[in-house]
């Protein structure tokens, strides 16, 4: 039974997700997605967010918060 959790990524923490993206290589249960805002076409994106899609499979093993050289995540456990 996966646990009840609350995953936030803090944006001004990770203004360039895709340059980095350890939070996404790390977690054993794939919780994150990582999308382009703005997309036109022919053109590389240059802004992304990481949204935490699949938190209900999240397991609270905090790989995530411990790779992350920022600080940019935040997961507890619900109340
Ligand atoms: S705590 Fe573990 S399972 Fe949950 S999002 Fe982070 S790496 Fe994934
Ligand atoms: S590990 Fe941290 S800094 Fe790296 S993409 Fe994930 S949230 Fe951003």
């Amino acid at each position: 039974m996966p646990a009840k959790v609350s995953i936030q990524w803090l944006k001004d923490k990770c203004p360039k997700p895709q340059e980095c993206g350890k939070c996404l290589e790390v977690c054993p249960s794939t919780v994150f997605v990582r999308y382009a805002l703005q997309r036109e076409r022919y053109k590389e994106p240059q802004n992304y967010v990481i949204v935490p899609s699949f938190a209900n499979f999240c397991t609270l093993c905090n790989k995530c918060t411990d790779i992350c050289p920022n600080n940019a995540i935040k997961v507890e456990l619900k109340a």
